[in-house]
């Protein structure tokens, strides 16, 4: 039973609404930087609908960030994505194989676990508090905050004060009609089956495939727990009834196995959708994942893009809550994110327009033409090995204008790599960074390169410092210092030079060791110093 009779807290720093994946990952990241958060949802527990199931490295590394362990939930490594087309054979392939900044480019995962996760990890902070049984109804903001009013189960309403608000409440998000935020964009006209199946003996196969067949466009992946998901483009004419009828399922999977050698665990019909809205905050009121932008799941990246969207947000609302910072710098989550979101949203359009064939001529067409664009060199690394996937680099926001030939990429992300730290344990480097700006020294311990005056603002507004050496190499100093253990972090930037490091592993500056008190001011100027 659950107690409806929940008085709620009248104020918060942070309320967020919606505490599914993207919410809760938002409330655990809010805890590591201490803040006081109330995450609200209608319902109590986490939904079991078929949704996401493919997880690229950058999510698995924004997991990290909120503190779930790699063993955490479980996985699948994927490594390659093949795409086949009944009359031309397979005419695509993703090399998926191998890691990126520390993590496997593509896993597959059971989304209710994950969600369980990260609820978990949540809880584990005092400043956090989770409420399910209450839905929003209204808000109103003013210059200092805002109000929101909530409805229990009971029809009883409440009222909460924050000081900023974060619409996580999903693709039909009340937050964005609040604010008057509509989507934007298109719907498809075709409804898809989705069938999440267990209990398999033995082992599905072991990559993501697609068969474009224009008649019939069929995903198949595999999931932990001897789960493997089917997806079926419903035909002019299926119904939703026909199509989740377990004898019409059965026949669907007949060509790849008996149905009764599975256990259909879940199933259901969707309308795919790309749209997003045109900002993804108005005042003191913000949209994150589906509530902001919705994909078609070709490229798996829904709820990627909500984890980006959590990382970027979390510490910009904490350092402005925390007073480190002007509230100015959450204008940038706008400026950062909207774009990348809109060019995933893109990218899942064009691998829409592959799947989806409209009829056999255009497959044809369309799938030749991609099998003879492979024997182009560049092409063919263009999809295979993943280059055409927008990459998180930003054009506007908080950080120094890019300069030019530099490696390390300012508005980029900071590369992760295995370190050995001063106790002699061996971790994935973010770790060391903690939930911290960090000044990062490429060779050289960059807080000797400060005066104590600077040092003190910086170490004010959060900031700390980290020493990355040569495998082999130590220090004595008191600056935390790291061994670099695969050279994945002095390999990108040249010895003896700085990097300022936003806590969501963005590269905020970065420039030679001479000009270390500069880097600092300028940052801090960015802060609102
Ligand atoms: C078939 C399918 C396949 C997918 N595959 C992938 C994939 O492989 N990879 C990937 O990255 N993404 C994928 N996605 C997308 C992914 O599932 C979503 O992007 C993700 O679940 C969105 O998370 P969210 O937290 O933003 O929203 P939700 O999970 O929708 O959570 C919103 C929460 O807000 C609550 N809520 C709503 N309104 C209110 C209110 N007024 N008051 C209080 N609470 C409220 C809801 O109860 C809910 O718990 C897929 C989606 C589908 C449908």
């Amino acid at each position: 039973m659950h107690d409806n009779k929940t008085k709620l807290p009248a104020a918060v720093d942070i309320l967020i609404i919606g505490y599914g994946p993207v919410g809760a990952t938002l409330a655990a990241l809010l805890g590591r930087y201490g803040v006081h958060v109330l995450a609200v949802d209608r319902v109590h527990e986490v939904l079991l609908m078929p949704r996401a199931i493919a997880l690229d490295n950058e999510a698995l590394r924004i997991l990290q960030l909120a503190g779930l362990a790699e063993d955490a939930f479980d996985k699948i490594v994927i490594p390659e994505v093949r795409m086949h087309c009944p009359m031309v054979g397979q005419f695509g392939r993703a090399n998926t194989s191998g890691s990126l900044d520390g993590h496997p480019k593509l896993v597959t995962f059971y989304q209710p676990d994950l969600e369980h996760s990260m609820r978990a990890q949540s809880r584990h902070f005092a400043s956090v508090q989770h409420q399910g049984g209450f839905e929003l109804v209204d808000l109103i903001q003013d210059d200092s905050g805002v109000l929101a009013i909530l409805r229990d189960e009971e029809g009883s309403l409440q009222q909460v004060r924050s000081q900023y608000l974060v619409g996580a409440d999903g693709a039909s998000s009340k937050v964005r009609s609040l604010i008057g935020q509509e989507f934007q964009g298109t719907s498809y006209s075709q409804d898809w089956l989705i069938v999440d199946a267990a209990e398999r003996e033995q082992q599905a196969i072991d990559h993501i495939e697609f068969i474009c067949d224009h008649r019939r466009p069929t995903p198949h992946m595999p999931a932990p727990g001897g789960r493997e998901r089917w997806e079926f483009m419903l035909r002019a004419g299926e119904t939703r009834e026909q199509m989740e009828n377990d004898e019409h399922i059965a026949a669907l999977l007949q060509p790849w196995i008996d149905a009764d050698q599975l256990k259909i665990e879940r199933k259901a019909v969707y309308r795919f959708h790309a749209r997003c809205c045109e900002r993804f905050q108005s005042g003191r009121v913000f949209l994150i994942g589906d509530a902001a932008h919705i994909t078609p799941p070709f490229v798996g990246q829904g709820l990627v893009a909500g984890l980006r969207d959590a990382a970027n947000l979390a510490w910009k609302l904490a350092w402005v809550v925390n007073g480190r910072a002007s509230s100015k710098i959450l204008d940038s989550y706008d400026q950062e994110r909207r774009p990348h979101a809109r060019e995933m949203i893109a990218l899942a359009k064009m691998m829409g327009g592959l799947v989806m064939p409209k009829n056999a001529p255009v497959a044809f067409l369309v799938h030749g033409l991609m099998r003879s664009l492979r024997l182009v060199p560049y092409l063919r690394s263009l999809f295979e090995e993943l280059e055409i996937k927008p990459k998180n680099n930003f054009k506007r926001g908080l950080f120094m204008p890019v300069a030019r030939g530099r490696r390390l990429r300012r508005g980029g992300l900071f590369p992760q790599g295995l370190v050995r730290t001063q106790n002699g344990s061996i971790s994935l480097s973010d770790d060391s960074l903690g939930d911290h700006l960090t000044l990062v020294g490429f060779g050289i311990d960059p807080r000797t390169l400060l005066d104590e005056e600077i040092r003190r603002c910086w170490e004010g507004c959060g900031g700390h410092y980290l020493h990355v050496g040569l495998q082999g190499q130590m220090s004595r100093a008191a600056t935390p210092f790291v061994e670099d253990l695969n050279n994945a972090l002095l390999g990108k930037a040249p010895a003896g030079s700085l990097a300022v490091v936003r806590p969501d592993r963005i590269v905020m500056h970065e420039g030679p060791q001479a000009q270390a008190g500069k880097l600092i001011r300028e940052s801090l100027a960015l802060l609102g110093y």
